[in-house]
């Protein structure tokens, strides 16, 4: 009955990783995939997150029961706290709801189904280019999906005037997905100004901010640094969404440990949104995975092991600025035309290095390196060692 079925196509980022595992060549890198790797090359499990998981599994008094529809109810105040501020209005007067769902994904697409249920406007404008799974995951949801401009490839910066353009023509109310920090793929960000100036023109229309933080605290080291978009959209006491991941700030990828919150204009109201947002949550999983969130909110709520974590979140921040450093630094050492300022200026995870299609093709081939066919490489995925090899390719690809 199911000889009709045709093979789908690899998922754009996770293939890469595919056709890399495939690869026999020792000299084979892959910078494909945002996840953070040491200095060896190795993925990380970080000390503090060991430390969690020894109280936990010492605890004897804690079991397998489920969690409620909504999750773990600490881990979900303190996920509201993190992203919002200890000293949040929004948090003391009861204006968040807070639900722990599957990771940064899973948060998405739970807000973007109530949403589609219980807001007016369907339509969602997403940066143009944005992480790719956005579009999938909003059009399932039941959104209409728009784009809005946002990166100029001539400036390898932010498209400001085409930004505000397009969002001064959205219909008013549309939906606005917006990269908390450290977007992704570009590593561009609006300057705090810039961010200003989008919330008075997004609120001056009525559009709803719907946050996108998956790398909270990995852009600058700092975790309230990185929060300040949101937190300033949250303080004029308007209404907006954050769907936050634990993915790549604690290491817990396969944890799929994440929240959404949706900031309401009063507590009664809010009330109401969470007894929606548990209709939309029963049919999909009925309730969320224990072992993750408990580990964050173990964290969290002890100050001494929030403090290794905030220091071991910076010593993972700081190595990709310095890889970015050590890239930019060997291309100059070569000679390699173009200016490559925007290695070292752009943010995060990741490098829109500005490669186009056929040269990452070239580089694939003849160098064994593999990334998006955007140009888009995994600053985390680099090491000290790999990094000649990475130049001598880029090197090679813009002047063959
Ligand atoms: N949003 C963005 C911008 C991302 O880059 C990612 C991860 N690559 C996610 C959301 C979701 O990640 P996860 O579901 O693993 O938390």
């Amino acid at each position: 009955v199911f000889s009709s079925v045709v093979q789908a196509p690899e998922d754009p980022i996770l293939g890469v990783t595919v056709a890399y595992n495939k690869d026999p060549s020792p000299v084979k890198v892959n910078l494909g995939v945002g996840a953070y790797r040491t200095e060896e090359g190795k993925p990380l499990v970080l000390n503090v997150v060991r430390r969690a998981e020894q109280l936990l599994v010492n605890d004897l008094s804690r079991v397998k029961e489920y969690l409620p529809i909504t999750g773990l109810a600490d881990f979900n105040k303190l996920s509201a706290k993190l992203i919002f501020g200890s000293d949040s209005p929004a948090i003391q007067e009861n204006r968040v709801a807070t639900v722990q769902c599957l990771s940064g994904t899973g948060s998405l697409r739970v807000g973007g189904e109530f949403l589609a249920r219980h807001y007016h406007e369907r339509t969602i404008y997403i940066p143009q280019p944005t992480w790719g799974n956005h579009t999938k995951v909003f059009t399932l949801a039941g959104l209409s999906v728009k784009t809005y401009r946002y990166y100029d490839p001539a400036t390898r910066g932010l498209d400001f005037e085409g930004l505000l353009a397009d969002l001064s023509v959205a219909p008013p109310g549309a939906i606005v997905l917006l990269h908390a920090c450290a977007h992704n793929p570009t590593g561009v960000d609006p300057t705090l100004d810039q961010y200003e100036q989008i919330r008075l023109l997004m609120r001056s229309k009525g559009l709803l901010p719907f946050f996108d933080s998956a790398y909270q605290g990995f852009a600058s080291g700092n975790l309230d640094a990185d929060a300040q978009s949101v937190r300033l959209f949250v303080a004029d006491g308007g209404e907006c969404l954050t769907a936050q991941s634990y993915a790549k700030n604690m290491g817990l990828y396969g944890e799929r440990v994440g929240a959404l919150s949706i900031v309401c204009k009063s507590a009664d109201v809010t009330v109401r949104v969470e007894s929606q947002l548990k209709l939309v949550i029963r049919p999909m999983y009925s309730n969320p995975p224990i072992h993750g969130a408990s580990i964050v909110a173990t964290i969290l709520k002890d100050r001494e092991m929030y403090e290794e974590w905030t220091i071991e979140l910076k010593a993972m921040a700081d190595r990709i600025i310095n890889m970015r450093q050590l890239l930019f630094e060997a291309l100059r050492t070569r000679g390699t035309p173009g200016d490559w300022g925007h290695i070292i200026k752009q943010i995060g995870m990741f490098t829109f290095t500005g490669l186009n299609r056929e040269q990452v093709a070239f580089m694939t081939k003849e160098y064994h390196i593999y990334m998006t066919s955007d140009g888009r490489i995994s600053m985390a995925g680099l090491r000290s060692q790999t990094v000649p090899h990475l130049a001598d390719a880029i090197h090679a690809a813009v002047t063959q």
